[in-house]
């Protein structure tokens, strides 16, 4: 099982659904979250942040790199690391793909009555495009989909 929580940026605007792979990690191990609207406030330093289209993500590496340690991943903990491998990461590809999920529930849901089939497909095809509009659009977990 994986933790599933939401987190709001740092100017309160926006938040993100976010995933904890094995439970490694706790949510404290995200210092900071910036989205596009207050990424300007983030004083950038590579070797602790990581960008997504326009978000960043702050991270406490050497708490990280503790907690890696004590379960033996044989891992250097890196920004890249924990975000594209699910650690502290996006619930789905993007900060929103949850509600994206829900929202094409929602819409397609009349459907299963009239015909499962076609509910099915269309849920499949829909979410298709959604990850392809995110490929194109540069998010990272994305680009692996
Ligand atoms: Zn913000």
């Amino acid at each position: 099982m994986c933790m599933n929580t939401q987190r709001s940026c740092r100017c309160g605007r926006n938040s993100a659904h976010m995933v904890y792979r094995d439970n490694l990690l706790s949510p404290s191990i995200l210092v900071n979250l910036y989205c596009p609207e207050c990424r300007a406030r983030a004083v950038w330093d590579g070797r602790t942040m990581v960008e997504d289209c326009g978000w960043v993500l702050e991270y406490d590496l050497d708490a990280a790199q503790a907690l890696m340690d004590q379960r033996n991943l044989g891992q250097k903990a890196t920004p890249e690391f924990i975000l594209d491998e699910g650690y502290l990461s996006w619930q789905g590809l993007s900060p929103h793909d949850r509600e994206m999920n829900h929202k094409l529930h929602r819409e397609l849901e009349p459907l299963i009555n009239q015909d499962l089939n076609l509910y099915l497909k269309s849920l499949k095809s829909r979410w298709l495009e959604h990850v392809a509009s995110l490929k194109a659009a540069g998010w990272r977990k994305a680009q692996r989909a």
